[in-house]
C-alpha cells in the first residue's frame, strides 16, 4: 500500500465509519480542528481510560486533577509561553501562503530579493520573518482591553503545578509522587496537517511527578521504560516504535533531560510522546512570579526544597490515530477486498456485533435478547440489515472484534456462532454463556 494511500484511506474509513469528520464541514470546514464521530469518540474516550487506569487507578503515588482551561496570564508569563512560545514566520505577499522562516523549501533568505516562494515561485515576494506567538488569545469579562487578555491554555502541565501544594496537601501524599491530568490545549500551529496528528485544538494526557533533587535521573529512567511499555501493552507494533533522544540542540533551556517515543506513520518517524526531566525551573518560575513559597518540606529529613519534575506527556488524539494507523490493514478473502482495523479488544469501539442470520423464524427475538444482555455491561451493537457478510464486513471496519450470529440451528439447540474478526473463524457457544465468553475476551 503506497503510503500516503494508507493515511488517505483513513481519513476517508474515519468519515464512513463515524471516527473523525471534519469541523464545520457544512460550512467549508475550519482548518485542522476535528469532531469525533460515534465510534472515534469510543475509540478516545478508550485511550484516555486505559491511560488514567495506569497512571491513577493502578498506583498510589499518583493523584488526578481537572484544571480549568482558562488560567490566570501570569501563569504563561512564568511558564515562559508568553516571551518564547513563538515561532518565526514568514509570508509570500504574491500567494498569501505562510510558512515556518526556517521551511527547507525557502531558496534563498526571506526578506532578501533573492529569496524564493516555494508555492508560486515567485522571487522576492517573501517578507522578513516575524515572531508569532502560538497561543490563542481570549477576552476575561465584557471589556476588550489588554488588562482582560486570558489565554486558552497550550498544555495542561502548568495548571498542575499551580495545584501542586494544594494535592499535596489534600492527598497527604509524599514526594515521591505524581498528579496526573486529562484535558484540552489549544495551540495556533503554523503547519498544522496529517490528519489529527498535529491539530490546533487537541487533548493532552499529561503527567508531573515530583522527585526530591538528585533522584531525578533515576526517576526519569523509570518512567521511560513504564510509558515504553504501556504503548507495547496497547497493541502498538514494536518495531514501529522508537526512542528519540533530544540533542544539546533540541534540548529545552530548562530541561535536563529529553527523549520523545517516536512511531512511524506512514509521513514518517514522529513524536506521540515526550518523557522530560524538568529539573526544578517551573516551580522556581512559579515562586518567583507569584510570590508564593513551593517549597516540600520532607519531615522525615527534616529539609526543604523544591522537587524536580519528571513529565510524561502525550496526545489523546495522537494516540487515537497512531492505534488506528497501526490497526488499518487490508485483505484478500475468497477475491473480495477485507478493510479490518484490527483493534485491541479494550480499544475497540464497539466489542460485540448481533446478527440474526435471517428476520424471521424467531431469530430476531433471541439476537434481540442477547444484544441486550450484551448492552448491559459492555459497548454493543445490532444489525438485521443486508447479507450476513456485509454486516460482517462493516464490523470488521469499525474494528469490532467479535460477531455473533443466531442462526436456525440456535433455536434447536441453543448455541449461536462467534466470529473472531482477526482469524474470521467460528466457534459455537451456548447462548447463555455469550456475555461471559466476550466479556473474557474483552
Ligand atoms: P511537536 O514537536 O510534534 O509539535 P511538541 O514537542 O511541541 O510536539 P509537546 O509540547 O511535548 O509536543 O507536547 C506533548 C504531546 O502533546 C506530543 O507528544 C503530542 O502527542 C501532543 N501534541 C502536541 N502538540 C499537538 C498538536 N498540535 N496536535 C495534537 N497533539 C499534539
Amino acid at each position: 500500500m503506497a503510503e500516503q494511500g494508507l493515511m488517505d484511506k483513513l481519513v476517508s474509513l474515519s468519515k464512513r465509519r463515524g471516527f473523525v469528520f471534519q469541523s464545520s464541514e457544512i460550512y467549508g470546514g475550519l482548518g485542522s480542528v476535528w469532531d469525533y464521530g460515534p465510534l472515534g469518540v469510543e475509540l478516545k474516550r478508550a485511550v484516555k481510560e486505559r491511560w488514567w487506569q495506569a497512571m491513577v487507578h493502578a498506583r498510589d503515588d499518583i493523584e488526578g486533577l481537572d484544571a480549568a482551561i482558562l488560567m490566570h496570564p501570569k501563569v504563561w508569563e512564568a511558564s515562559g509561553h508568553v516571551s518564547g512560545f513563538t515561532d518565526p514566520l514568514v509570508d509570500c505577499k504574491q500567494c498569501k501562503n505562510r510558512f515556518r522562516a526556517d521551511d527547507p523549501a525557502i531558496k534563498g533568505t526571506p526578506g532578501t530579493p533573492d529569496a524564493q516562494c516555494p508555492v508560486c515561485g515567485t522571487k522576492g515576494s517573501l517578507t522578513e520573518p516575524r515572531l508569532f506567538n502560538l497561543m490563542f488569545k481570549t477576552f476575561m469579562g465584557p471589556v476588550e482591553e489588554s488588562a482582560a487578555v486570558v489565554y486558552l491554555r497550550p498544555e495542561t502541565a502548568q495548571g498542575i503545578y499551580v495545584n501542586y501544594l494544594n494535592v499535596l496537601q489534600a492527598s497527604r501524599q509524599k514526594v515521591p509522587f505524581g498528579i496526573a491530568q486529562i484535558g484540552k490545549a489549544f495551540r495556533n500551529e503554523i503547519t498544522p496537517g496529517n490528519f489529527i496528528f498535529r491539530t490546533r485544538e487537541f487533548e493532552q494526557m499529561e503527567m508531573q511527578f515530583f522527585v526530591k533533587p538528585g533522584t531525578d535521573q533515576e526517576w526519569f529512567e523509570r518512567w521511560r521504560d513504564w510509558r515504553m511499555a504501556w504503548y507495547h501493552d496497547l497493541g502498538l507494533t514494536p518495531a514501529k516504535l522508537r526512542w528519540h533522544e533530544h540533542t544539546p540542540k533540541e534540548l529545552a533551556h530548562y530541561a535536563r533531560a529529553a527523549q520523545d517515543i517516536e512511531y512511524e506513520f506512514p509521513f514518517g518517524w514522529n513524536e506521540i510522546e515526550g518523557v522530560h526531566n524538568r529539573t526544578d525551573f517551573d516551580l522556581k518560575a512559579h515562586q518567583e512570579y507569584s510570590g508564593k513559597k513551593l517549597e516540600y518540606f520532607d519531615q522525615a529529613a527534616n529539609e526543604r526544597y523544591i522537587p524536580y519534575i519528571i513529565e510524561t506527556s502525550a496526545g489523546a488524539d495522537r494516540v487515537a490515530l497512531t492505534v488506528m494507523v497501526n490497526a488499518y490493514r487490508e485483505e484478500e478473502v475468497k477475491g473480495e477486498k477485507r478493510v479490518v482495523l484490527g483493534l485491541h479488544p479494550a480499544l475497540a469501539p464497539i466489542k460485540a456485533a448481533v446478527f440474526p442470520l435471517v428476520n424471521k423464524d424467531g431469530m430476531p427475538e433471541l439476537a434481540e435478547r442477547v444484544y441486550r444482555d450484551l448492552q448491559r455491561v459492555m459497548p454493543a451493537f445490532y444489525d438485521a440489515s443486508g447479507a450476513v457478510g456485509r454486516r460482517y464486513r462493516r464490523m470488521d471496519e469499525a474494528g469490532t472484534p467479535y460477531c455473533i450470529t443466531i442462526d436456525g440451528q440456535t433455536t434447536d439447540d441453543q448455541t449461536v456462532t462467534i466470529r473472531d474478526r482477526d482469524t474470521m473463524e467460528q466457534e459455537r457457544v451456548a447462548l447463555d454463556r455469550v456475555v461471559g465468553w466476550v466479556r473474557e475476551k474483552v
